[in-house]
């Protein structure tokens, strides 16, 4: 007898399951249950809907009616799973007409994904003109509004909010992003590393207030909204964008009595089983197996979602398979600037007490005489004993993408910094330097290890800096814009040796420039000469973010 399969959500995890069990089993019943109208829509590609730079046509990636004839699914959209009996195998689905009816298992896959999370006091559907952007509909009911409107507030600088104020803005409106934080997609970025995409944000136009938290949003009257922005503040917008973020879907695996992680997300080992016999779980209402912790993680994203859906079907059809450890690769267009990252933070490294060096360094995307190069920043993370490679961020214009890639795959081999060194990478001028910036990076990396190159973090160097002098490697320009630490002197690069002839330097010499290239060429140098010297690893754009937040005691990002 052929097996009967239901998949309860519709769109990238429940659908890759659904295709994956159909290229493996032809003769099964494979019944897939979606509460919208839509199955397999571009999520991902929502923000971009706003801007119309994707039009609502592409938005569904493959109707109904396409994935039903292609793989001959029963697809039964508008409706909704309502309750799960895993001692009898059965499903109660509620229908258009709200009718209820039972359905049989010999498998269920639960791919409820995730839903936004508002913060309690945001009353979003007593207001016309406020939005949270998770649906087809949610994207559809913005773009109707934006011709309308030329004034946006968007509530949350994580990757939505930030795709979203983009969008906002080519699509020609005036665009606040408030974030409770003091910085940029705090979750996955650096403070240092996020000013630089701060600083591009205001570039383009975008109004950024961070340290802000939106605590209330009222209808002003005519169709307007004012919100109340941090403590004394109120302003009138035509258009709110609520992103502060995501929770995992899980009413039904809670009735169901699922075992659910810390997140709330429901508990699936490598090969998506949930704790109750005949039930898998995949996509964003998941905590799986991760890279990143002992315990598992909730990494609401698009890859692990397909990859799961996979792992799922395949463990249903009997095919020997397990999840690859997540590890929170992710990659964002920031207008002209791509953010890319990988792995751990400072601040989950800090959580979990493990101990960490972090190096960072600016590197051309290809070699410098080939027309169109330009610097990628670079931060890195590792273990500081062995040199296993923990995390990555990566800024730019161009080749962020493959780098993070190169990063996220050497993390996946538990790969150190010595490997990275050694990778035998493709080059030619306009694609790469003939030391690769991931080259490079293990170069650095080695270079701390093994002593080579002595870096100071934050910390450190505002107790060392008392008894040395400090020494500011910058171009004259680059400190007349940026700034630059009281007490230092300015000595670049290149009057370094001369300015050691003149002076009877009596100590430390510690080491600053933009993000810790230049600087650690000067400690080189000094060292070589017998001065003891240090360069403070993240340079001045560490010491700024530090200051912005009003301490330079150094916290963990
Ligand atoms: P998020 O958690 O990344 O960001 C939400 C932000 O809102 C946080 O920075 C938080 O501090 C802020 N916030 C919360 N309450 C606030 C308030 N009252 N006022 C101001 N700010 C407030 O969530 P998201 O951006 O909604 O994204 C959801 C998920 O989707 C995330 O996991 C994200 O990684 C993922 N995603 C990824 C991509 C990508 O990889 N390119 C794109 C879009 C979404």
């Amino acid at each position: 007898m052929s097996q009967q399969y239901v998949i309860v959500g519709g769109n990238a995890a429940g659908m890759s399951t659904a295709t994956r069990l159909r290229r493996l089993e032809e003769d099964a019943d494979i019944v897939v249950i979606e509460a919208t109208a839509y199955v397999s829509y571009a999520s991902c590609g929502l923000p971009y809907h706003l801007s119309d730079t994707v039009p609502e046509s592409e938005l569904a990636v493959m109707g109904a009616d396409q994935l039903s004839a292609a793989f001959d699914l029963d697809i039964r959209t508008s409706q909704t799973v309502v309750d799960i009996d895993s001692e009898r195998r059965v499903v109660t689905v509620e229908s258009r007409d709200n009718d209820r009816y039972d359905l049989d298992y010999d498998e269920l896959v639960l791919a409820t994904g995730a839903e936004p999370l508002v913060p309690p006091t945001f009353d979003i559907e007593s207001l016309e003109h406020c939005y949270t952007l998770r649906t087809v509909s949610d994207a559809t009911a913005i773009r109707t509004r934006v011709d309308d409107a030329k004034r946006a507030l968007v509530v949350g600088a994580g990757y939505i909010g930030i795709e979203v104020a983009e969008n906002l803005h080519e699509a020609g409106h005036s665009v606040v992003v408030a974030e409770l934080l003091d910085q940029v997609m705090p979750n996955t970025l650096g403070d240092e590393m996020a000013a630089l995409v701060e600083t591009h944000l205001r570039e383009q136009g975008i109004e950024l207030q961070l340290g802000v938290g939106v605590e209330e949003l009222t209808d002003a009257g005519d169709g307007t909204i004012t919100a109340a922005m941090g403590t004394d503040e109120s302003r009138t917008f035509d258009l709110v964008v609520v992103a502060t973020g995501v929770r995992p879907r899980t009413e039904l695996a809670e009735a169901a009595g699922l075992e659910r992680h810390e997140s709330g997300a429901i508990t699936v080992d490598s090969r998506m089983r949930t704790d109750t016999p005949a039930i898998h779980a995949v996509g964003d209402a998941v905590a799986a197996p991760s890279a990143l912790s002992s315990n598992r993680a909730w990494v609401p994203l698009g890859g692990p979602a397909n990859r799961q859906g996979r792992v799922a079907a395949n463990d249903i059809a009997g095919h020997d398979d397990e999840l690859a450890p997540v590890l929170d690769t992710a990659i964002a267009k920031v207008f002209d600037l791509d953010v890319g990252t990988v792995g751990l933070t400072e601040s989950r490294l800090a959580d979990q007490e493990r101990p960490y060096e972090a190096i960072y360094t600016s590197e051309p995307s290809h070699a410098g005489y080939y027309p169109g190069t330009a610097d990628i920043h670079f931060k890195l993370l590792f273990d500081p004993d062995d040199g296993t490679i923990l995390g990555a961020q990566a800024i730019g214009t161009q080749g962020v993408d493959k780098r993070i890639d190169v990063l996220a795959t050497a993390i996946a081999h538990d790969d150190t910094v010595f490997d990275i060194r050694d990778l035998d990478l493709a080059y030619a001028p306009p694609y790469s330097a003939a030391k690769d910036p991931v080259n490079v990076l293990g170069m650095i990396g080695t270079n701390v290890i093994e002593g080579v190159a002595d870096i100071v973090h934050l910390e450190e160097f505002e107790t060392a800096r008392e008894a040395a002098t400090v020494i500011d490697t910058r171009p004259a320009e680059m400190r007349e814009t940026q700034g630059s630490i009281p007490g230092d002197e300015h000595v670049p690069l290149g009057n370094l040796r001369s300015w050691l002839e003149e002076r009877d330097i009596d100590g430390e010499v510690l080491t600053y420039c933009k993000i810790g290239k230049s600087s650690y060429m000067a400690s080189r140098i000094l060292q070589q000469e017998g001065v003891p010297s240090r360069s403070l690893t993240g340079g001045y754009y560490r010491y700024q973010a530090a200051k912005r937040r009003g301490d330079t005691a150094g916290r963990p990002s």
